[in-house]
């Protein structure tokens, strides 16, 4: 189990204040002018050895992702702060935009310093309104205390930071979706290339991070990426917040070691599952567009983006889902899909079309309404989805269904001929 000295989050469940004394009690702000006077090579260099990857569901080297931003040219360069936290299942940057928000406007400013960005724009998701109060308090506050504008933090760099509220679209959490909305268009996503980096908001160099991604990285400056990149397994180092919730008896955020098996994370973070360990039926690892994962699995998998994808699902957000032997896990999928069918943006045609086809036919799986052939004709709609869209939007959205079929084909089988016996019957 992680440390409490190990832990970045120290006001994850918000014992002490959000306001900027409480932060600096907490060690946040200490010595930020340090850090950058150290300069954008080196922050970028230890935030590459820290092997820190995206916490919002890509997973990608951040260091990398910084390194790709193009030197100053004369166009401003952006960090977008990627707070539209929608994936169901997650609620963690949630935790953070409430309780710590000090935290990420330092990650902000120190990321915004090493991709050369004096403006720093954090979207955040309609729904999270008492977030946002929260949130503009501490950027005040950090502005009347120096801390942003001018010469922030007294580092040299000037930085501005502006919240902008969405208006509730899942697609939004997608980069480039998120610049358009920003923009004051339609939340849609772009074709890429051009990649942010190159062509971002509005048309600049633009680098897009997770919230909890920005504001872990000044405590991995402080501490150094040699004590980041302890935990875990290689090229899935450092610690993570987990959100576990579902069908065990505490459920909770908690932040830990990656690389923690599953049923450890279960049972020694959210009291285990409800009506013990054999009573589970599956797990969704990583947010509601990660593949399920069967009891089997799931007493052995590691929580990492290495291990779960080795089973055929994703790390995600680490959103973990549990689903005792009470849940009708058909149903669970279908509810899922249903989800997605409503988020689709409608841009490309496999996904406005076929994902609305495959909701109204996982509706008639959960009654058995079906017949079995139709079972691989979804696998195989699913499959000329995946891949075949502008974003990867589409792809989430039939994993869960593969994911169904992978390991509950006999139920939905099963399902099918109880439908066909009763329909004889009556
Ligand atoms: Fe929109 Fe779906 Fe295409 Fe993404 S995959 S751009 S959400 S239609």
């Amino acid at each position: 189990m992680l440390d409490d000295k190990d832990r970045i989050f120290t006001n994850i469940y918000g014992f002490d204040g959000p306001d900027l004394a409480s932060a600096r009690r907490r060690g946040v702000w200490a010595d930020t002018a340090g850090i950058i006077r150290k300069g954008g090579a080196w922050i970028i260099d230890e935030v590459k050895n820290s092997g820190l990857r995206g916490r919002g569901g890509a997973g990608f080297s951040t260091g990398m992702k910084w390194s790709f931003m193009p030197k100053p040219s004369g166009l401003p360069h952006y960090l977008l702060v990627n707070a539209d936290e929608s994936e169901p299942g997650t609620c963690k940057d949630r935790d953070i935009l409430r309780y710590d928000p000090h935290r990420l406007l330092e990650g902000a400013l120190v990321a915004a310093f090493a991709i050369g960005a004096h403006t720093v724009y954090i979207y955040v998701r309609g729904e999270f309104y008492h977030e946002a109060l929260v949130l503009q308090r501490a950027i005040d506050e950090a502005y009347a205390n120096g801390l942003l504008g001018k010469n922030a933090a007294r580092s040299g760099w000037d930085c501005d930071v502006y919240l902008h509220r969405g208006a509730g679209a899942y697609v939004c959490g997608e980069e480039t979706a998120l610049m358009e909305s920003l923009e004051g268009k339609k939340g849609q996503p772009r074709n890429k290339p051009p990649f942010p980096a190159n062509a971002g908001l509005y048309s600049c160099p633009t680098t897009v991070n997770n919230v909890e991604t920005i504001a872990s990285v000044p405590e991995i400056l402080r501490r150094g990426a040699a004590w980041f990149s302890r935990f875990g397994r290689p090229k899935n180092t450092g610690t993570k917040l987990f959100c576990i919730s579902g069908h065990v008896n505490q459920p909770c955020n908690v932040e830990e070691a990656m690389s923690i098996p599953l049923r450890e994370l279960i049972e020694k973070h959210a009291g285990g599952v409800r009506g013990g360990w054999d009573n589970l039926l599956a797990v969704i690892p990583g947010g509601s567009s990660t593949p399920v994962l069967p009891w089997d699995i799931c007493g052995t998998v590691l929580m990492d983006f290495d291990a779960l994808r080795e089973v055929h699902s994703s790390f995600g957000t680490g959103g973990v889902i549990v689903m005792d032997r009470s849940t009708d896990i058909i149903y669970a999928i279908a509810r899922i899909s249903a989800f997605y069918k409503h988020e689709s943006c409608g841009q490309c045609t496999p996904c406005r079309e076929g994902i609305p086809w495959l909701a109204r036919m996982m509706a008639r799986m959960v009654e058995g309404n079906a017949t079995v052939e139709e079972i691989d004709m979804m696998l195989d709609i699913t499959k000329e989805i995946e891949g075949h869209t502008i974003c990867a939007f589409a792809d989430g959205a039939v994993w869960p269904i593969q994911g169904l079929i992978r390991h509950f084909k006999p139920q939905m089988i099963k399902r099918i001929e109880e439908y066909r016996k009763k329909a004889k019957a009556a």
